[in-house]
């Protein structure tokens, strides 16, 4: 395996799989493509949500979609009609095999398992180091996302680091409603004691 390549990505996450995708379907679709990720991105560890009013490239990836979002405090229920928008799902799992089977049919993408380490700007592009091994890009794009280095980053200061997460939850009998997306519910505390900001809950369908 030549350790040189037009393109490296590091992460084969959201981020490293759309462009990736999108490269084998551009003009630039003969050119080398290295994908460094450690995991095997094989449990649908996260939902994507997002608005559209237009057609996009993961239509056929849609698991639900809503024309209407409903919106709670303690003392109403409002469901808002979204015009021209919809709020569609696509689970991860879904996206992940999709376009590694996409990027697994396309001759130019190599796929290495395993975590980068130093990322070096060279003359000629950069040199990545994967588990001891080195290997060069032209251009390489890092989708890696170091919290520590976020927070300590002064750059930062003042912006907002938001972290999901998520609980499957069972119930005896049927509590959930499918049709429906729930954004936000504020019957949740919303302020610390003193009025400050406390934890938020978001709730997601
Ligand atoms: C439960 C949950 C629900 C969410 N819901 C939404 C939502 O509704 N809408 C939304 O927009 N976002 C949502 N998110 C946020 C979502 O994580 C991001 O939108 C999206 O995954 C960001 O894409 P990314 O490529 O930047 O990061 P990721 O998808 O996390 O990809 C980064 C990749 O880098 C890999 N990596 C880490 N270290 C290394 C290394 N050293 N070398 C190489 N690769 C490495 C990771 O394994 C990972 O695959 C949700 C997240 C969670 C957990």
């Amino acid at each position: 395996m030549s350790n040189h390549y037009d393109y490296i990505i590091l992460g084969g996450g959201l981020a490293g799989l759309s462009l990736a995708y999108h490269l084998i379907h551009s003009p630039l679709a003969d050119r080398s493509i290295l994908i460094v990720e450690p995991d095997d991105k094989d449990r649908n560890d996260r939902t994507f949500c997002y608005w559209s009013d237009r057609p996009t490239s993961f239509d056929a990836l849609v698991h639900r979609s809503w024309d209407q979002i409903r919106i709670i405090d303690e003392h109403e229920q409002r469901s808002i009609d979204l015009g021209a928008y919809r709020y569609q799902m696509i689970r991860s799992l879904d996206f992940y095999r999709h376009v590694r089977e996409a990027l697994a049919a396309h001759p130019t993408v190599t796929w290495l398992k395993g975590a980068a380490d130093h990322v070096e700007e060279t003359a000629e592009g950069a040199s990545v180091s994967v588990e001891g091994q080195s290997y060069f890009g032209r251009w390489v794009f890092d989708s890696r996302f170091k919290v520590a280095a976020f927070k300590t980053d002064p750059a930062n200061e003042g912006a907002l680091y938001q972290h999901f997460t998520g609980w499957f939850i069972e119930t005896p009998d049927d509590a959930f409603d499918p049709t429906a997306a729930t954004m936000f519910d504020f019957r949740t505390p919303q302020c610390g004691p003193h009025g400050g900001p406390q934890r938020s809950e978001l709730r997601f369908c």
